[in-house]
């Protein structure tokens, strides 16, 4: 069965972006230079900012991203400096090139898990997102992780260019030996918010139709599958993580956003200065966290209106929940 995460500020989760740059460019990619940044932190700055977060009454959690992560140089060191400063899971999102041989530099009590990112089922879909050759790059760095003993996870990003291949998840993951399946949502951002991209948005009846059984089916290969809500029930309440959680979106030239909506923007509430985060001038993203509207996620109504849909009496028919709002479905053990 499948269970909604609530937000909670007994944790917090920092998604820190420790450089922007990337071997691949993926026709979907959110970073966005001109808004994060192309800087490649130093291992004395992660650590700084790292320590930032760090609350001893609360559990910290602490997701390496890019670009892509094992570019860095220092990505060991910067893994063993947070595990020693105190953060209680570490996970790496990689889109499995493994640069800079970190699967012999760390051992799998290092991080909890690693993450690949795959957008296809087969090749042919996921190279004309991600690049040629990427598929078999991603699936040999995951199957090398996995022998290791690493714990890995699988993020697919859902968008109209590859939702048919979602049917063949369930049989493609039952051998594979990753621990957890995520299903993203395209973010109308970056990339995939250029000319030429208004297709990419999956519609409420295809979301709900597909998604939650698609999750059923792999978790009873004992996966444990998380995919977000997207889609209100009439009955659930709209709750905003901008106001209930601790959630920090770090990137290179410092911002720290707490919403990944508002990427795209100079929206950040927070920045880093001389390794000390301040509070940023408003109108900043926390003057729209506090706006009530019938749609639900006001920033989704202004960057990505493309899955609402409005009755004859022009009301919304349906609210989009927070884009961190998860549905998770326990992996079945055999
Ligand atoms: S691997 Fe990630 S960071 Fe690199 S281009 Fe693709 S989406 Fe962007
Ligand atoms: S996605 Fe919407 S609901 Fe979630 S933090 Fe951002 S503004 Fe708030």
């Amino acid at each position: 069965m499948n269970k909604t995460v609530a937000f909670s500020k007994n944790s917090v989760n920092v998604f820190f972006h420790i450089l922007t740059q990337c071997n691949l460019n993926c026709r979907h990619c959110y970073i966005n230079p001109a808004q994060h940044g192309s800087k490649t932190l130093s291992i004395e700055t992660v650590t700084a900012w790292l320590r930032t977060f760090l609350d001893t009454h609360r559990e910290a959690n602490l997701i390496l991203l890019g670009g892509e992560p094992t570019l860095h140089p220092h990505l060991d060191q910067i893994i063993f400096a947070a595990r020693e400063m105190g953060y209680d899971s570490i996970t790496i999102d990689t889109n499995g090139y493994l640069f800079h041989d970190i699967l012999t530099r760390i051992t799998p009590t290092d991080v909890d898990f690693i993450s690949f990112s795959l957008d296809g089922a087969t090749a042919e879909t996921n190279d004309a997102i991600r690049g040629n050759g990427c598929y078999d790059k991603c699936l040999a760095g995951l199957r090398a992780a996995v022998r290791r003993g690493f714990k890995t996870s699988l993020i697919y990003t859902i968008s109209n260019d590859n939702i048919g291949e979602l049917e063949m998840m369930p049989a493609f993951l039952e051998n594979l030996g990753v621990n957890r399946f995520f299903i993203q949502v395209i973010g109308i951002r970056g990339k995939s918010a250029g000319p030429g991209r208004d297709h990419l948005q999956v519609d409420r009846q295809n979301w709900l139709s597909l998604i939650p059984q698609i999750a059923e089916r792999v978790s009873e290969s004992g996966i444990t599958v998380t995919y977000p809500k997207v889609f209100l029930a009439p009955e659930e309440r709209f709750e905003c993580a901008g106001r209930v959680a601790d959630n920090y979106f770090i990137f290179p030239n410092g911002r720290v956003y707490r919403c990944p909506l508002c990427e795209d923007y100079p929206l950040h509430s927070l920045v880093f200065k001389d390794d000390r985060l301040y509070e940023t001038a408003r109108i900043n993203e926390t003057d729209l966290f506090c706006l009530d509207i019938p749609e639900g996620c006001v920033m989704n109504k202004l960057v990505q209106p493309g899955n609402l849909s409005y009755g004859e009496d022009g009301n919304p028919e349906y609210k989009i929940a927070c884009c961190l709002l998860k549905e998770e479905v326990p992996g079945k053990s055999a």
